[in-house]
């Protein structure tokens, strides 16, 4: 699913923010990947989205090898994952349904597929009657479901959530966390990213701690505590 094989990420001139990470995750686990400011997570994120590449080591996604991978093949291994961004970028002047319609869209779905999937995919995360809304008139806690609905179009194998309490309130975080449980509970692989010790003990099934571009704990196979 996702396998990190001694990665190294060097920006220029010389900042070396992933230093021979390997870590493997698994088809249906759930995983926080936890560290403070400046410990590697948007890395981690970007060479997983293959917005960077690695220096060195090979970073394989869904079956990808994304230090091999041809620029025409990006777009599908994309598709194999959904990824919920902390800022949700959702496009201001479309409604709900329109943004979730258009990322299925420019995918080239067609618009009978897209008048089924849409309603299925907004009820999954309770936001049916906002379907004509627009992003601003939502709360934050919703515009952040729309963001998740429209991570789910194409039914990935892998969600990632970036920072996903970030710009919400506490209370919404829990429904949020919530949801992700129950994505996960279908068989989908979800993985955390997040500077929040708290959410990650309180939620995690594997906490992956990173400091300083490299993994500093991983509690795969042991029992987590809250700390
Ligand atoms: P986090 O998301 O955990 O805060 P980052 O992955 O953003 O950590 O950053 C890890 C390190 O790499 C930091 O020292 C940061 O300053 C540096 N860094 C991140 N992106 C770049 C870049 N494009 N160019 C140079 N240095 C970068």
């Amino acid at each position: 699913m996702i396998d990190f094989k001694n990665v190294t990420k060097v920006y220029k001139p010389d900042i070396t923010a992933m230093d021979k990470v390997s870590l493997h995750i698994d088809k249906g686990e759930f995983v926080f990947v936890l560290g403070p400011s400046g410990a590697g997570k948007s890395t981690f994120l970007k060479l997983m989205l293959r917005e960077e590449t690695a220096t060195s080591g090979d970073v394989i996604v869904n079956g990808y090898n994304l230090s091999k991978i041809k620029q025409r093949e990006i777009p599908y291994m994309r598709r194999t994952l959904g990824v919920v961004f902390q800022d949700f970028r959702l496009i201001p002047t479309m409604t709900v349904y329109e943004n979730i319609a258009f990322a299925m869209r420019v995918t080239n779905i067609g618009e009978k597929d897209i008048k089924k999937r849409v309603p299925y995919i907004l009820s999954l995360v309770g936001l049916s009657s906002k379907a004509k809304k627009f992003p601003t008139q939502l709360s934050g806690g919703e515009q952040q479901r729309v963001a998740l609905a429209r991570a789910l179009v194409h039914s990935p194998r892998l969600v990632i959530a970036d920072e996903p309490t970030g710009n919400i309130d506490p209370e919404l975080s829990v429904e949020i966390m919530e949801l992700l449980k129950a994505i996960n509970s279908v068989g989908t692989t979800v993985v955390v990213v997040t500077h929040e010790h708290e959410l990650a003990y309180k939620y995690a099934k594997r906490i992956i701690e990173i400091k300083d571009g490299r993994v500093v704990n991983d509690t795969a196979g042991k029992a987590v505590h809250a700390r």
